[in-house]
């Protein structure tokens, strides 16, 4: 039937899902807290909201803030990962599980029980591990290059960058991250100094991106013919089971069931999600549900999932 025709069931149609769905998200006036533990974060008006795709064919659609910057925190995870992964293959996994950890992002708990091997690659103690890995025998500074290399080629574009003083800011109060990477080290699960390791981990995290540069870098965990490939099928489809199971914390679950895709979310209020084959989506919005996972975000992702009938369920 063709749309105009009365009583017509409309073709899912994103130019027009995205500005209305931006409408609904800005008519709701509870915007969740911003995170207040990274000083720098605690400045962002949480009043904001975004959300880009890109289809398998390529296109782009918006609608919101989409062209601000905005700081990805935890959403490099996933980029960190592909690269250790490239670097050192499975043996990474003799360092860091891949089992949901049911805690906080920030955990540390769990590590002390588990003799100093990390549940997954996305909480931040894994995450440190991954980000050990990448830095490997390198300075911080080729570590760094490398990471923002990758990312600027998965977005096709050169104007990504990290901003320092939310690095700084992380560095004075992140009082926890130290805590795990001193006892991942105790435990002999870093190869590099805590600091060193540390210092590339808060800096990597304090990479901006607008949630269109966002959008357009998750295109590689799509793996459809027209969009870029950076690594193989098989990488794609592990980092999706990743992302699936371990990208939300201890939030997993609920964004399973709400939203039924792999997606990864960041303290920033970034979250990245894949519909395998189908989109690339980044959403975007400061304030954070008491998971630590974008409230307004998540409320989208789940919208647009169910108008889209993109749920992998
Ligand atoms: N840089 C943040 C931290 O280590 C990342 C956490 C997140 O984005 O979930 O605390």
């Amino acid at each position: 039937m063709r749309p105009s025709q009365a009583g017509a069931t409309e073709l899912p149609n994103l130019d027009a899902i995205l500005p209305r769905l931006n409408d609904q998200m800005r008519d709701d006036d509870i915007w969740g807290e911003v995170a207040d533990y990274i000083p720098e974060l605690a400045r962002i008006d949480p009043r904001q909201f975004a959300i880009a795709v890109v289809l398998a064919d390529g296109t782009l659609h918006s609608a919101g803030d989409a062209d601000t910057p905005f700081s990805v925190q935890s959403v490099t995870k996933v980029f960190t990962l592909a690269i250790a992964l490239g670097r050192i293959g499975d043996q990474l996994w003799t360092r860091v599980g891949r089992e949901p950890s049911g805690r906080a992002f920030n955990s540390i708990v769990q590590l002390e029980q588990e003799q100093g091997r990390p549940r997954n690659p996305f909480i931040n103690a894994g995450a440190i591990v991954t980000t050990d890995a990448v830095l490997g025998n390198r300075q911080p500074r080729e570590a760094l290059a490398e990471i923002v290399q990758f990312v600027r080629t998965a977005a096709g574009t050169d104007d990504i960058h990290i901003n320092n003083k939310v690095a700084a800011s992380e560095t004075t109060f992140g009082h926890r991250n130290f805590a795990l990477a001193h006892f991942l080290a105790s435990c002999d699960n870093l190869t590099n100094r805590p600091e060193m390791t540390l210092g590339t981990y808060f800096h990597h995290c304090a990479l901006e991106m607008t949630t269109v540069q966002l959008a357009m870098a998750g295109r590689f965990l799509v793996d459809a013919p027209g969009l870029p490939r950076l690594v193989t099928p098989r990488r794609i489809r592990r980092l999706n089971a990743l992302m699936l199971t371990c990208g939300h914390y201890d939030g997993s679950g609920d964004f399973a069931y709400r939203v039924g895709i792999p997606g990864k979310s960041g303290v920033g209020g970034g979250i990245l999600a894949i519909v395998p084959g189908v989109a690339s989506i980044a959403v975007w919005s400061p304030g954070l549900n008491r998971y630590g996972n974008s409230l307004k975000g998540t409320e989208a992702l789940a919208s647009l999932a169910r108008q889209m009938s993109w749920s992998i369920f």
